[in-house]
């Protein structure tokens, strides 16, 4: 996730991004095939077993929250039998345990989204570890969702509106949308 004083990019694809560009050059060309055979061969099981509903995918959503647009690409949204909303993020990379899944900032971010765009939080967001075949799922709790934006993120919100964010320049440059005009970019 990369913050800004004109948005916050919670973009699920641009982790797919930076696992192509980690694998452009590698010479464990066979190996990198595999790992991807292997990510599609899980993603098409889970279609094939998934009982919920279809909604939309790679859905770009957005709302003003705080004197900036909060936006993000959902890699997939879906309903259960009751009608309710989840959220599935699929990720290239290592899992992350459940904890740290449970604190994630952008699946709440996706939520409120969710909740903006269809008038109800979704009940769950997973991250789904493709490579591992581990999924991490994240009841969707009301106050904690709110908590992260007016705590978390709005503290941070401010001070880049009031120009105090100090650049923290690095590999994430090479994803970020403002690079070619940014004078910190690595
Ligand atoms: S190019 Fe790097 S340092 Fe500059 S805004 Fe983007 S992420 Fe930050």
């Amino acid at each position: 996730m990369s913050l800004n004083n004109t948005g916050v990019d919670t973009t699920g694809a641009t982790n797919r991004m930076g696992f192509w560009h980690a694998n452009r050059g590698n010479t464990a060309v066979p190996s990198f095939y595999a790992n991807a055979k292997k990510m599609t061969d899980v993603y098409l099981k889970w279609r094939k077993t998934n009982k919920n509903t279809f909604v939309a995918s790679e859905k770009y959503l957005e709302f003003e929250y705080g004197g900036v647009t909060l936006n993000g690409k959902i890699d997939w949204i879906e309903q259960d039998a009751n009608g309710e909303y989840e959220i599935v993020d699929f990720k290239t990379g290592a899992k992350i345990s459940q904890n740290k899944a449970d604190e994630d900032w952008q699946i709440h971010i996706y939520a409120k989204l969710i909740e903006k765009e269809y008038g109800k939080l979704p009940t769950k967001a997973t991250l789904y570890f493709l490579a591992e075949d581990v999924k991490r799922t994240v009841i969707i709790d009301k106050k904690k969702a709110q908590d992260i934006l007016d705590n978390e993120l709005k503290p941070i919100i401010d001070e880049i509106l009031k120009g105090n964010l100090k650049a923290k320049p690095g590999a994430v440059c090479f994803r970020c949308d403002y690079k070619e005009i940014c004078s910190f970019k690595k």
